[in-house]
């Protein structure tokens, strides 16, 4: 492992100190170091020599890492170090998608024992039932771009413009990306507030930062071609990213996935220790009812289990677990099996961009073998959405197993204490 060593590579010790002083009484701010000297690792050791100094306390971990902070650039400001979290491997399950075909392993990041085990069960219950079925439903990443309308009686005519002008106003989202598709735009108002909600396709990127360009340009072409209206923001929370909300629910963001399986009697006995019958009634009776009553966008057991552990491990956004979140679990007792399925309405993932080129997430990517660009844009990124539908599969199947069998708070006994 490669130890930070910005510092003791170099000769100017005085000089370096006077910096963590400067930065200690704060004549020189934590992100104007990257400014002031060529070499970023270097900056990293002083920000984190002078956090010591400020909290009086030494800090011998945070400061072992094998990423370049030059390379850490676009993910993260005033950097001092990292932090390292438990990688574990699930599976192999095997998926039957349009993208995803055959088996693949299952990287997890997590510090909450008992989940890998857990996915990796249900991933022996699928293989022993076939695999697991996936399909992708529907493909969208979604801006709001806000505006205020002088005068509110002019709205519809506002709407009207907005759909007459439809190719103009794609060309202006799309002129800054190869990859942005614009499909469509969707117009909601209250009061004299206008927002135009776009839906786009964003190849194999997540698309968030692709996207809110492509709502600045469309919002600044907006506020000059229709007289009245003034662009507020790039975002209205009508998009809605990293809040739960009924929309996402309803009509998906990123990617909408599907995954399914029927599994034999005799697997769910052998693996899950209990009955068909058990497990669709514990399911019907928690994931539907007991969700119903708290209100949940989730009506499932462990969502965003599964997704959290392998977004952290692959370079994900981790703030859109929120919407990995949402989705329906059901099961049904079909002749002799037990009919399971996953309904994920917001799988948000990207296989370029943001944090997914970074050394050890690039790697987990290739182990779903998802890293970069699809063969066609998009691709990629709709083949690892199909393979976390299939992950999150697994995980229902065993969780509420375990419940079914009494057996949740033993498995954390035995892995998580
Ligand atoms: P990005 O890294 O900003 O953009 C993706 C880049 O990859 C673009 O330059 C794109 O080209 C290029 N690219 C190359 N091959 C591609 C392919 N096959 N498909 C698609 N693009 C390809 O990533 P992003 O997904 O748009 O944004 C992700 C980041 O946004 C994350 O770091 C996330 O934390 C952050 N985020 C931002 C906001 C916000 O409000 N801005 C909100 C939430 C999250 P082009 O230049 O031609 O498009």
């Amino acid at each position: 492992m490669a130890i930070n060593s910005g510092l003791k590579d170099n000769a100017d010790n005085v000089e370096n100190e006077k910096l963590i002083e400067r930065l200690v009484d704060r004549t020189i701010k934590f992100y104007e170091l990257d400014i002031m000297l060529e070499d970023p690792e270097r900056a990293v050791a002083l920000r984190l020599r002078a956090v010591e100094k400020i909290t009086g306390r030494e800090y011998s971990e945070i400061n072992k890492y094998s990423i370049l902070a030059k390379e850490a650039k676009p993910n993260i400001e005033n950097m001092i170090g990292t932090v390292q979290v438990p990688l574990g491997i699930a599976g192999p399950v095997r998926i039957n998608g349009d993208y995803a075909k055959g088996d693949f392993f299952v990287p997890i990041a997590t510090t909450e024992g008992a989940l890998t085990a857990s996915i990796n069960r249900g991933c022996s219950v699928l293989n022993s039932s076939g695999g697991a079925s996936v399909r992708i439903t529907k493909i969208g990443q979604t801006r709001s771009a806000m505006f205020a309308i002088t005068k509110s009686e002019r709205i519809n005519e506002f709407i009207a413009w907005a759909d007459d002008n439809f190719s103009e106003l794609k060309r202006e989202a799309e002129k800054e990306s190869k990859f942005l598709r614009l499909k469509k735009i969707e117009k909601y108002s209250d009061k004299d507030t206008v927002w135009l909600r776009i839906v786009a396709e964003t190849g194999d990127a997540m698309g968030m930062n692709m996207i809110t360009i492509a709502a600045k340009n469309l919002g600044l072409y907006v506020e000059e071609n229709f007289e009245g209206v003034k662009f507020l923001s790039e975002s209205g929370n009508l998009c809605v990213d990293k809040k739960p909300s009924r929309i996402t629910f309803e009509q998906g963001r990123g990617r909408s996935v599907v995954a399914e399986a029927t599994i034999p009697g005799g697997v769910v006995k052998k693996y899950l220790k209990t009955t068909t019958e058990q497990m669709v009634d514990i399911n019907h009776r928690k994931n539907h009812q007991g969700s119903e009553l708290a209100g949940s966008f989730g009506y499932n057991a462990q969502f965003a289990n599964v997704i959290a552990g392998i977004f952290l491990a692959t370079g994900q956004d981790m703030a859109h677990v929120v919407e990995g979140s949402h989705g329906i679990t059901d099961m049904d007792v079909v002749g002799e099996g037990l009919h399971v399925r996953v309904t994920l309405p917001a799988v948000l993932v990207g296989t370029v961009g943001g944090g997914t080129h970074l050394p050890c997430q690039s790697e987990c990517l290739d182990i779903v073998d998802c890293r970069g660009s699809g063969k066609s844009p998009g691709d990629n990124a709709s083949k690892f959405a199909e393979i976390i539908a299939a992950a999150v599969l697994a995980g229902e199947i065993s969780l509420i197993g375990a419940l079914s069998a009494r057996q949740l708070s033993e498995a954390h006994k035995k892995h998580n204490r």
